[in-house]
């Protein structure tokens, strides 16, 4: 499992930490548990596919862990820092549909999904994305997105 461990290692240059407490369902809407589903991948585990890495974002997204989003970020378009904490006012996440998985080859994949936010107290908002993945040495890396209404 030396994958795992240079994630680890990655996670730990990144300054990330697992959530002080865990959510017991998964913010990414799998009606799955979060130990089973995102909680591992933020712990350091590599996502099986991207469309498993575009859920744990939004997860991480959900539970602000920023470190993992940029620890998931390909480096060629990683910014530096996302300052979620700082967000005034702040993003509130309010659930994810993915609308579309295309793998290009193995190491190459589009998801397409709409994420619902409200920002601050205003009404409901929706994104809507076209994300790009690259996978390298077996982890998978957001690269970008286009956004569509
Ligand atoms: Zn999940």
């Amino acid at each position: 499992m030396r994958e795992v461990h240079r994630m680890r290692q990655n996670a730990r240059r990144f300054g990330h930490n697992p959530p002080m407490s865990e959510p017991v369902d998964c913010p990414c809407g799998s009606d799955c548990p979060y130990a089973g589903c995102c909680g591992p991948l933020h712990a350091g585990e590599p996502a099986a596919t991207a469309e498993a890495l575009m859920r744990s974002r939004y997860s991480a997204y959900v539970l602000g862990l920023e470190a993992y989003l940029l620890a998931s970020w390909h480096r060629s378009t990683r910014p530096a820092a996302l300052n979620l904490g700082q967000q005034k006012p702040a993003t509130r996440w309010h659930g994810l549909k993915v609308l579309r998985y295309h793998s290009v080859d193995a190491n190459n994949a589009f998801v397409e999904f709409v994420a619902k936010f409200k920002v601050g107290g205003g009404s409901m908002q929706r994104l809507r994305e076209l994300s790009r993945f690259k996978r390298e040495d077996g982890h998978w890396y957001y690269i970008g997105g286009e956004w569509s209404a």
